[in-house]
């Protein structure tokens, strides 16, 4: 028994990469997943495929920058399964931010998806793991937020604020008898360096050396959900090994 099976999961993030291969290994392992991005027509074929394997899935739209809509999310799922044992707040972008540039507008994109994306996801579902007495919060962070890179800055301030938000949640969230994880992936293969338009150079090479399959980031997650209730893993920092 891996603690797995009849889980509703709710990931944020799920149309592609590091969501897209969780929703998968953990709906193999009979999870119940709730898919969450804008993409729509991408979550509904993950939730058509899980189907014909006879799993049971709900796809949502939703923007996590909107908290009206992650609300809507936490609420139809619910309504849908009765309860909600995990969120995992995936969602993230990474587009190229170099200070020098001073490009405020895409900066804040960063820090709305990255940042508030994260404490939407949080404020959302807190109310429904408070009644429960139980519940599971999952935030991505990265080894970004270890180790900063030269034009990298914005976007491992974001993921630090991630670490942090985590761990002052954890704190709060215990009394209520509700986990809190931290993952720190480094480099998967994955569309986050091209979803933000034409990638950087420098990243993109980066990623193409040491980038290790999307599956490694499942396996951690499932690690981390499938532990009894009364262990709480606080966080994970995982990467390539060969990635400096
Ligand atoms: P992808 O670009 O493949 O996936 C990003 C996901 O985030 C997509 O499903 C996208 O869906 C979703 N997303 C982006 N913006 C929003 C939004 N406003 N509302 C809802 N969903 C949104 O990248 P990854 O899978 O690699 O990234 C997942 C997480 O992992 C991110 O937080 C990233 O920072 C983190 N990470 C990734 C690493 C890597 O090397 N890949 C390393 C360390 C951390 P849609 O566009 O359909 O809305």
């Amino acid at each position: 028994m891996d603690n797995i099976e009849n889980k509703v999961i709710v990931i944020t993030g799920a149309s592609s990469g590091l969501g897209e291969a969780s929703a998968k290994a953990l709906s193999a392992k009979g999870a119940i997943i709730v898919l969450a991005a804008r993409r729509l027509e991408r979550i509904n074929a993950l939730v058509e495929e899980f189907s014909k394997n006879g799993k049971k899935a709900l796809a949502v739209q939703t923007d996590v920058t909107n908290f009206t809509q992650m609300q809507s999310l936490i609420e139809e799922a619910v309504k849908k399964f009765g309860k909600i044992d995990v969120l995992l707040n995936n969602a993230g972008i990474m587009p190229s931010t170099p200070m020098m540039d001073c490009d405020v507008t895409t900066w804040n994109q960063v820090i709305n998806v990255n940042i508030n994306g994260v404490l939407n996801g949080i404020a959302a579902v807190l109310p429904y793991f408070k009644e429960q007495k139980s519940g599971h919060i999952i935030n991505v962070s990265s080894v970004a937020a270890h180790k900063i890179g030269k034009g990298s800055g914005i976007y491992s301030a974001t993921k630090t604020a991630v670490r942090a938000i985590s761990e002052g949640l954890r704190m709060e969230a215990k009394d209520y008898n509700i986990r809190t994880t931290i993952i720190s992936p480094g480099v998967i293969d994955t569309e986050l360096p091209n979803a933000s338009g034409v990638p950087d150079q420098l990243t993109k090479q980066f990623y193409q050396a040491v980038a290790i399959p999307a599956d490694s980031f499942a396996r951690v997650i499932e690690f981390a959900i499938s532990q009894p209730e009364e262990v709480d893993i606080n966080e994970i920092l995982f990467r390539p090994t060969r990635q400096e």
